[in-house]
């Protein structure tokens, strides 16, 4: 049985008008009350004769009747239904009857009729229509001075909140906005809110809900109360604001509504260790909360991010099949997107795919900068190479990326060479390097990545630098676009090697059970890093227990391309270039293959000044020498 919604209020505040776009809006029949008077009340209320109670009564019996014929496919019914008895009268026999009540003074109706024309309603009537009118107290009750727009918007956003919707999401920004038109193609039902700052932010998930058509079935909201209890139980809430207080103060916001068993996803950047302490208070209060890492930027998060979910296995049950249903697809059309752990390893787990992302980024700005600087090629030329790269195994979104960046022209320049060369580097990259290294992971490449930005920052020093030195970069005179594409390649699995052995060490340090193979296939698309290479090693990092530069499909390729990453460092660094990244990759490389390291001269200077002690090679124990 389809509702029956009722547009009332006095004669002349709209109801025609007002029910016609509702019906139209929620494509549903329209009818006029007006058009079921029987031609003794019109002659009446034509002649300035105000209906009495005998007259109505016939008249709402005559409507009463149609339901039968509405009642499938709903209806809209403009009527004045002035009195709560007229109301009951209109509901008897049919129980989904929705009151929309058009509120409005009298001076502003009596303006609206003497304007009115060709209509059988005698404005000296309007009186007495407001000393019979009794105001409904429940029902939608709208102010009928808004334009047509906006209490068409108010009362079908009202309807739509009686409903409950699958899942809710807060914050509307960039990624909100993406994110929740991407559930919404996926025929989940939202609730969406922002937060309301008056005469600044109000209304604002409303009017985004009426933006965008995919969203006709979702709902916007600017109460947090009406908002949660718009949502179906367990209650599953995204979060989309930024990392930070922004989150506290969205949990806090949210706690007085919510119930035991309801889950809040957080799908910021945010901190992991803030997740953990999160995770931890929301736990003590019944209520789940994940830590969910989402790669793919605006795009991506609008046709298919990659999502990292961490947190309990009972949560993901629920959460899981919709954050699935959003997520880029893997070349075997599996959603990227799979609990990654527990706890908050979905955020650290984002923030190492960050740091992955900061150091492959670097490394194809340093081969821009040996191509263009000590290799003297054109910018075409530098494309051209990066388009066969990426028709390879070098293949990646960020090098498909770059080669149309050092392509794109602006009044016939090119672009780059009017970009300032200052990097921002934000949040996650040394966040990723000072947790790396509290849990004593080796994060060389990714570590000089986020200094390589910093540097980059300092413009003002490095011009200063330039005119004290005034030295001139060189040529690389034997140049081979061979070496340096097998460099690169090298150098890249040695930054994923990082990558994964630091994932691999947290797993260990907070317990996490992190899948590594796992977290490589839902990196193979719909995020920055995707590339062939991160298909490569779905397999070689399953149920490998070590790094992936030991595992035998790997060491043949860096035996070959050691030496060539080794050529390329000395030339560029020889020439004057500075390539941070590379020489990290073969500083560590160099490191892990050195089965005696020159770590004895550390341990025998720290026991030299401080007593620290040491071990020894040749016998066990703990042992201090007086030096002098
Ligand atoms: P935006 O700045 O575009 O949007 C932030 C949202 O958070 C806005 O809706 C804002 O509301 C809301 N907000 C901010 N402070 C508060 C607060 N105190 N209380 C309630 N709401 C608040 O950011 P993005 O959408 O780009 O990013 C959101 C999160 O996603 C960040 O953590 C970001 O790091 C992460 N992220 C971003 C990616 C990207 O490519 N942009 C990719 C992956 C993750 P209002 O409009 O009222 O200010």
């Amino acid at each position: 049985m389809a509702t029956i919604y009722i547009v009332m209020g006095v004669s002349g505040v709209g109801k025609t008008t007002i029910g016609k776009a509702i019906a139209q809006q929620l494509k549903i029949p329209f009818y006029d009350a007006d058009d079921f008077h029987p031609p003794s009340n019109k002659d009446k209320m034509a002649s300035g004769t105000p209906l009495q109670d005998e007259d109505r009564w016939p008249w709402l019996d005559t409507i009463v009747v149609q339901y039968p014929q509405w009642k499938f496919k709903g209806a809209v019914l403009a009527c004045s239904a002035l009195k709560k008895e007229y109301r009951s009268r209109l509901q008897v026999d049919h129980k989904q009857v929705e009151t929309i009540y058009l509120s409005a003074s009298f001076a502003f109706v009596q303006q609206r009729l003497s304007v009115r024309k060709n209509h059988f309603f005698n404005p000296t009537l309007l009186q007495s229509q407001f000393d019979t009118l009794e105001a409904p107290e429940s029902g939608i009750i709208c102010d009928a001075t808004l334009s047509k727009d906006s209490l068409v918007r108010h009362i079908i956003n009202t309807m739509k909140q009686q409903t409950t919707s699958q899942l809710g999401l807060i914050g509307l920004g960039v990624m909100g906005k993406s994110l929740s038109r991407n559930f919404a193609n996926h025929n989940i039902t939202m609730s969406l809110y922002n937060r309301h700052v008056p005469n600044v932010e109000e209304d604002v998930a409303v009017q985004f809900v009426y933006s965008y058509p995919e969203l006709k079935d979702s709902c916007g909201f600017d109460a947090i109360e009406a908002f949660v209890n718009s949502l179906s139980l367990p209650r599953k809430i995204f979060l989309m604001v930024n990392a930070g207080p922004a989150v506290d103060a969205v949990v806090t916001s949210l706690e007085p509504y919510l119930s035991i068993g309801d889950i809040i996803m957080d799908g910021g950047n945010s901190h992991y260790l803030d997740t953990e302490r999160r995770t931890k208070a929301l736990q003590e209060k019944g209520i789940h909360f994940l830590g969910v890492g989402v790669s793919g930027g605006e795009e991506g998060a609008l046709k298919g991010p990659s999502i990292m979910p961490g947190g309990t296995t009972e949560a993901y049950e629920h959460v899981g099949p919709l954050l699935e249903k959003i997520a880029a697809r893997d070349t075997h059309g599996n959603a990227c997107c799979a609990k990654v752990g527990s706890g908050g390893s979905g955020h650290f787990v984002k923030m190492i795919h960050n740091g992955i992302e900061y150091a492959e980024m670097q490394l194809i700005a340093e081969v821009y900068d040996i191509l263009r600087h000590h290799g003297m090629l054109s910018l075409e030329e530098i494309a051209q190479i990066f388009d066969l790269w990426n028709e390879g195994e070098e293949n990646s979104y960020l090098l498909e990326i770059s080669s149309k960046i050092v392509r794109k022209t602006e009044d016939g320049q090119p672009l780059i060479d009017v970009i300032l060369d200052k990097a921002q580097q934000k949040g996650t990259g040394s966040w990723s390097t000072t947790a790396a290294l509290q849990i004593g992971a080796p994060f060389d490449t990714i570590a000089q990545a986020v200094l390589a930005r910093i540097i980059s920052s300092e413009k003002e020093q490095r011009v200063k630098g330039q005119q004290h030195y005034n030295i001139e970069r060189e040529e690389i005179t034997n140049f081979d676009i061979a070496t340096i594409k097998s460099a690169y390649h090298t150098a890249r699995i040695i930054n994923h090697a990082i990558g994964f052995e630091t994932l691999r060490k947290a797993s260990k340090h907070y317990d996490w059970d992190l899948h590594l193979s796992e977290i490589a296939r839902i990196w193979t698309n719909g995020c920055i890093i995707r590339s062939t290479l991160m298909e490569q090693l779905i397999p070689i990092l399953d149920g490998f227990d070590d790094t992936i530069l030991f595992h035998e499909s790997v060491i043949p390729q860096i035996t070959n391309g050691q030496s060539n990453l080794k050529i390329i460092v000395q030339q560029a660094m020889g020439t004057g270039a500075s390539i941070p990244v590379f020489s990290a990759s073969l500083s560590y490389f160099n490191a892990m293959i050195q089965g005696d390291s020159s770590a004895s001269m550390i341990q025998a200077q720290r026991d030299f000044f401080g007593a620290h002690t040491y071990q020894r090679k040749d016998k066990e124990g703990t042992f201090h020498t007086v030096w002098e």
